[in-house]
């Protein structure tokens, strides 16, 4: 075939491919220009998972009926005039690629009419020409409406999923819109019925509420927003689980950046690490987090679709956004209830348990950093949780110590409140250079296979640091000198082994793990028999920790039945 330049409506075609991946794209773009023109309200319609019909309205600033052809033009945006512009915008698109690779793509029909403007225009469009255009009359704003997508374009057709798939797409996009712009009432309507509709009231927690329903709205906690690094040049705020709800996907994390819905691998880790010794493994959390930085520090132009940025510094980003999170984790870890592991419990309000606490005498150990004056934008709230004084009862099974607190009963698994208890000392001794080392009377050797070796020999400096003083002794054997003290008399050889068992870390992972099977290895046994006074002392300690109700591996520490719920099951209420 000779050389020859591509048919203008092949070039059409062809980059359209690239902002227009499936029915959901559409539906982005278009959400995205009424985001743009300032629209606080979006009706999002759909057929068949979007092939059949797809329909945004919105009631923003409208198109001139005389610009509404320019806007189908490739390049053409009202948005940035030069390039430079691109670091000052504060617009989602830019690009003027969205609606001329629809309407390569699909038969359009665009009625629009400006605030001021006594008349409005209608569009309509096949194959990226136009077919008839007329004056109308409507009322101010806009609405889209693409039919039969990807039907000049079979081979793009035969790669979409299933309708069902397509839909869920398209409602995923209609959710994460609802979330970063919580002042916007959304409505979303499929194949008649209608799916999802937010209050456009501006608090996040009610979007969440419609996005994810109450129970899960009911368990977020805040983050960032007032008092969090106010001045920062990247500012975090939104909200995430707290540790009583979890799901199976990493799929709800949702990220934002200057409210632009973005995937990011690495910042979903950052918000997953946060969580690190307070989910299961397996068990991802859910959050909705908007990051603000300068336009001049993103650089949103590295994709067609806009989906993922560019930061200037992305450690610094990272650092924000999980110090952010760990610290609405920190100051709000929930008790777990009886309502979460026992079934008929289902219904109890989960934070029913946290309204009955009176005010403890005892200083709790970190202040929340929350100003009072944020609390309109909390959900139903979770206080910060310091644990009650617990009059001990006994100890059951050899396992769990039974104690009464002011709201009911409380079951504590003594192996791991006593893990907590241990992982917060050592790493409280360790921030001060204080740890307690036992030094051995004769050098103590401990062999390792080859693999355990070389983790080891990665790690020597560290595990010096948390009292494990161990020189090399030929190649498969170490001596060790010293020891943590909490391990001189249990086996810290099983501890040791199991460590290095665990593959490759970073150092600040490697050091936590160490922390957690050192508490761990520590820690009283389940089927111990414990004295009173062991017990009186272990729960006047877990009232005192950070974190008292789970231990470093995420299990819950203890479970609280209260008086609310044992009248419910004596039917006395
Ligand atoms: P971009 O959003 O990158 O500017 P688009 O192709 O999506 O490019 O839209 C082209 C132009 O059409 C926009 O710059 C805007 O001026 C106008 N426009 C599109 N949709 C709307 C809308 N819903 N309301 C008002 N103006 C719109
Ligand atoms: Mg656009």
């Amino acid at each position: 075939m000779p050389i020859q330049l591509l048919d203008p409506q092949v070039i059409s075609r062809i980059a359209a491919g690239e902002v227009i991946e499936r029915p959901a794209s559409v539906v982005k773009e278009l959400v995205e220009n009424a985001l743009d023109a300032g629209a606080t309200q979006i009706s999002v319609e759909i057929q068949g998972g979007g092939l059949e019909l797809i329909r945004v309205s919105d009631n923003g600033c409208g198109i001139p009926p005389a610009d509404l052809e320019l806007a189908f033009q490739r390049h053409a945006t009202s948005k940035i005039m030069r390039f430079e512009d691109m670091f000052s915008l504060h617009s989602l698109g830019f690009r003027g690629e969205a609606l001329p690779s629809i309407a390569a793509v699909a038969e359009v029909e665009i009625t629009s009419c400006p605030a001021n403007a006594t008349e409005g225009g209608r569009l309509h469009m096949r194959d990226g020409k136009t077919l008839k255009k007329s004056a109308l009359g409507r009322a101010p704003g806009t609405t889209i409406s693409a039919v039969r997508l990807f039907q000049s374009v079979p081979a793009r057709l035969k790669f979409l999923k299933s309708r069902p798939t397509e839909a869920a797409h398209i409602a995923n996009v209609i959710s994460q819109y609802a979330l970063a712009y919580p002042e916007v009432k959304f409505s979303l309507v499929m194949d008649s019925k209608s799916s999802l509709t937010t209050p456009g009231s501006g608090k996040l927690s009610d979007a969440i509420i419609q996005v994810y329903g109450l129970e899960v709205a009911r368990n977020m906690l805040d983050i960032g927003g007032q008092g969090w690094n106010a001045d920062a040049a990247i500012k975090v705020s939104g909200m995430v689980s707290s540790p009583a709800i979890s799901r199976s996907t990493g799929n709800y994390v949702s990220l934002f950046v200057n409210r632009r819905w973005i995937t990011s691998r690495r910042l979903t880790y950052a918000v997953e690490e946060a969580y690190h010794g307070l989910l299961m493994t397996g068990k991802h959390p859910i959050a909705v987090i908007n990051i603000e930085v300068a336009p001049t520090d993103v650089d949103v132009n590295i994709h067609p679709t806009k989906s993922e940025v560019k930061f200037k510094d992305e450690s610094a980003v990272f650092g924000a956004v999980q110090r952010a999170v760990r610290q609405a984790l920190v100051n709000m870890t929930p008790v777990s209830s009886i309502a979460e592991v026992s079934a008929p419990y289902q219904t109890t309000k989960q934070s029913a348990l946290f309204s009955h606490h009176p005010p403890t005498t005892r200083q709790p150990v970190a202040e929340p950093l929350k100003s009072s004056a944020s609390s309109e934008t909390q959900p139903l709230a979770t206080p910060k949780v310091t644990l009650p004084a617990l009059r001990l009862l006994g100890q059951i099974r050899n396992s769990y110590i039974v104690a009464e607190g002011p709201d009911g009963l409380y079951l504590i698994d003594q192996h791991a409140a006593h893990e907590r208890i241990l992982f917060e000392k050592l790493s409280r001794e360790k921030t001060l250079d204080k740890l307690e080392v036992q030094a051995l009377l004769s050098p103590e050797p401990f062999d390792v296979t080859p693999a355990q070796a070389s983790i080891l020999a990665q790690h020597v400096d560290d595990l010096a640091e948390m009292g494990f003083l161990l020189e090399s002794f030929g190649t498969s054997t170490y001596l060790a000198r010293t020891v943590p003290a909490m391990l001189a008399d249990k086996n810290w050889k099983a501890m040791l082994s199991e460590l290095l068992e665990s593959g490759d870390r970073e150092r600040s992972q490697f050091m936590e793990r160490l922390m957690a099977l050192t508490a761990c290895h520590s820690a009283v046994r389940f089927g111990q028999t414990l004295g009173e006074d062991e017990m009186r002392e272990m729960l006047r300690q877990l009232e005192q920790v950070d974190l008292p109700n789970s231990c470093p591996h995420g299990r819950p520490t203890l479970i609280c039945l209260t008086h609310e719920q044992l009248g419910k099951e004596f039917k006395r209420s």
